[in-house]
């Protein structure tokens, strides 16, 4: 009996896999959408550990593999920017992702290179740095809330109220320095954030807005990688500050609060991607395929327009191909 042989020439397979993926259809997108980004998604696990999760996946083809995942992209950027206007024209839900990571896991690059298909007047990002003192002067979801995305728009956190179980959990000045009344400041204060924060997303979500999480999983060897790429290459000197080197040295306590956030407040409704952030372009695939697979579930549809409104639509064509002038 013949067998066919299988070529296993990386570039062969390469281009095999291209030309099944140029053949796939939206609903095909969004499909695979769904069950890549399913992998990485928490929505509520009592046993929850990082160290369950990768920061690195090893890509089986290599560097050949890169017109895939550029491809890949390019299809989830389109299938998204899709999606958003129905988001915009239907303008009942909202979709807020928020993304949380160590220094130089790549929030800034995945946002720019996830929404570059997004019309941007159906969404608007807000950095959340160390509040001001007007900020202080309020509850901490007050800034927060003054940036929710309004109606049909996706909003973007980069960084978020999870600061407040993160940074501030890590250092103790911080948290003394929020000008809480001192009885406030309990044993149970970073459980009650925890539980606060479960609660706002679920009275979103009841409103029509749907929170996504997204937490960038970099490993500490890849940000010191990153970090001296930063001081080495000129272009990137910017992007380096003697107070990421410092936050660093807290890795081990940053890690024990991003995984007791993330198993706290992880739930059906608003899950955590916890996203291997290792390797740039598979972490840009996996945040595309998220949102698809969140804005998926919303099944949105262009606003109807009754018989009524089609034949009123035919009568002002009429009048604006007789217009005189
Ligand atoms: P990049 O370094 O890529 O520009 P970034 O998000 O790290 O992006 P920075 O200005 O370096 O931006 O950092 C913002 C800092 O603000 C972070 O160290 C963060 O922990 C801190 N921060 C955010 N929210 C709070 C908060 N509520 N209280 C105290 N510090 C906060
Ligand atoms: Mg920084």
């Amino acid at each position: 009996m013949a067998t066919k042989k299988i070529n296993t020439d990386p570039k062969v397979v390469v281009e095999n896999k291209l030309t099944a993926l140029k053949e796939l259809d939206k609903k095909g997108v969004v499909a695979k959408a769904k069950k890549f980004s399913n992998q990485y998604k928490v929505v509520g696990d009592k046993k929850f550990k990082l160290k369950d999760f990768a920061t690195n996946v090893d890509n089986e083809l290599g560097k050949a593999g890169k017109p895939i995942a550029q491809q890949l992209l390019q299809f989830g950027v389109q299938t998204l920017a899709g999606m958003q206007d129905k988001l915009y024209a239907q303008d009942r839900w909202s979709l807020l992702l928020i993304f949380q990571a160590m220094d130089a896991a790549g929030k800034d690059g995945a946002i720019k290179h996830v929404m570059s298909g997004i019309n941007p007047q159906g969404c608007q990002v807000t950095a959340f740095k160390a509040p001001s003192h007007e900020e202080l002067d309020h509850d901490y979801l007050w800034r927060c809330t003054k940036n929710l995305p309004e109606r049909g728009r996706i909003g973007i956190f980069n960084r978020s109220y999870y600061e407040e179980v993160l940074v501030v959990r890590v250092h103790d000045e911080i948290l003394k320095a929020q000008k809480l009344p001192e009885k406030l400041i309990t044993k149970s204060i970073w459980d009650d954030r925890l539980e606060d924060m479960r609660n706002f997303e679920s009275y979103l979500s009841r409103n029509g807005t749907m929170v996504v999480k997204i937490f960038l999983n970099v490993s500490k060897k890849e940000q010191k990688k990153r970090f001296l790429e930063r001081i080495d290459i000129p272009e990137k000197n910017w992007k380096f500050s003697s107070a990421d080197l410092h936050e660093r040295k807290y890795w081990k306590q940053y890690m024990a609060a991003y995984e007791e956030l993330i198993k706290k407040t992880a739930t059906e409704q608003s899950p955590w991607y916890v996203v291997p952030a290792d390797n740039k372009p598979f972490a840009r695939m996996v945040i595309a395929s998220a949102i698809i697979a969140a804005l998926d579930s919303m099944k949105l549809a262009y606003p109807k327009v009754s018989p009524a409104q089609v034949a009123e639509l035919q009568i002002l064509k009429k009048e604006l191909l007789n217009e005189i002038g």
